[in-house]
């Protein structure tokens, strides 16, 4: 049996096509790796059911903030405060059903402050760090018991403890709060009524949370 020319062209066309594929599989290969960006770090809020924590409403249930961010509010005689974050409550099926609830990590991150302090009662900070490196403190107070220690890692949605009352000085409530700033130095840290710093060093905790849930 002889081979056609026709059939040694073809022969060859098919040669040089492979070739090329190769060629091209070969500069796929050679490629280097696209940079993948870090997942974005999620928060949750740090009261409700896991269903409700999960489930895109904030605040979830029917828990809600009796303060809100940036708010500037009175107790008592006391100086005027601008709010650094969110006071907590739930007031269903019954009347302070918010009292002993758990309390839960709202994202990744290590605990850095656990201590009892004055006015705030027992309190836990956490420091969470974002995809681009950026920390951020997460305050937890007037709690009735916490469960972790300075150092331990925590994992979004890790009981940390319950909703208190600050050592029976205030209404049973979660202080809730999302600082810029470093408050495992300064734990207790409060602007009084300087709504710029408020503004400058805390963000509004539903905001950064919406964005981030
Ligand atoms: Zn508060």
């Amino acid at each position: 049996m002889t081979t056609s020319p026709a059939q040694i062209q073809r022969i060859r066309d098919l040669a040089f096509q492979l070739y090329a594929e190769l060629a091209d599989f070969q500069t796929l290969l050679s490629v280097p790796d696209v940079p993948m960006a870090p997942a974005r770090v999620r928060f949750d809020a740090p009261v409700g059911t896991a269903e409700e924590r999960a489930s895109a409403q904030l605040w979830p249930g029917k828990w809600f903030d009796a303060t809100g961010f940036a708010k500037r509010y009175q107790v008592g005689t006391r100086p005027w405060y601008v709010h650094t974050g969110a006071d907590l409550n739930l007031n269903f099926p019954a009347y302070n059903a918010d009292a002993h609830a758990p309390v839960y990590a709202p994202a990744d991150g290590t605990v850095a402050v656990a201590d009892l302090l004055p006015v705030w009662g027992k309190i836990v900070v956490i420091k969470h760090v974002l995809e681009d490196g950026t920390a951020v403190y997460s305050r937890l107070a007037h709690l009735e018991r916490f469960d972790v220690v300075k150092g331990q890692i925590v994992t979004r949605g890790y009981l940390l403890g319950t909703v208190g009352n600050a050592e029976g000085t205030q209404a049973w409530h979660l202080h809730y709060d999302l600082a810029k700033i470093d408050l495992s130095e300064k734990p207790t840290d409060w602007p009084g009524d300087d709504e710029p710093r408020v503004r400058r060093d805390y963000y509004d905790p539903l905001t950064f949370t919406r964005d981030r849930h």
